[in-house]
């Protein structure tokens, strides 16, 4: 249930970004910080909790040279664990 309104909060504050940022024009990128000029509004998986988010909203953390994207800082330390576990 949670997550669930969690999902919906996403979806509804990116539809709001989305019409602030430009209602007419076509969408242009016009993040100037060095890593995210690539990262448009691309869905991601959370490994963890398995919720899709954008992106660049997500938490890029790089694990043996591969990136993983999280939802919050919580989901990025549960997979931290795991990790250390297995
Ligand atoms: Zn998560």
């Amino acid at each position: 249930m949670k997550l669930l309104l969690f999902i919906l909060a996403v979806y509804v504050g990116y539809r709001i970004l989305r019409s602030w940022l430009d209602p007419s024009s076509p969408r242009k990128t016009r993040y100037s910080g060095s890593d995210h000029r690539q990262i448009d509004d691309v869905m991601v998986k959370d490994p963890v909790c398995e919720v899709y988010f954008p992106k660049k909203e997500g938490l890029r953390v790089r694990v043996d040279g591969e990136e993983h994207y999280f939802c919050s800082t919580a989901c990025r330390d549960k997979f931290l664990e795991n990790r250390k576990d297995s």
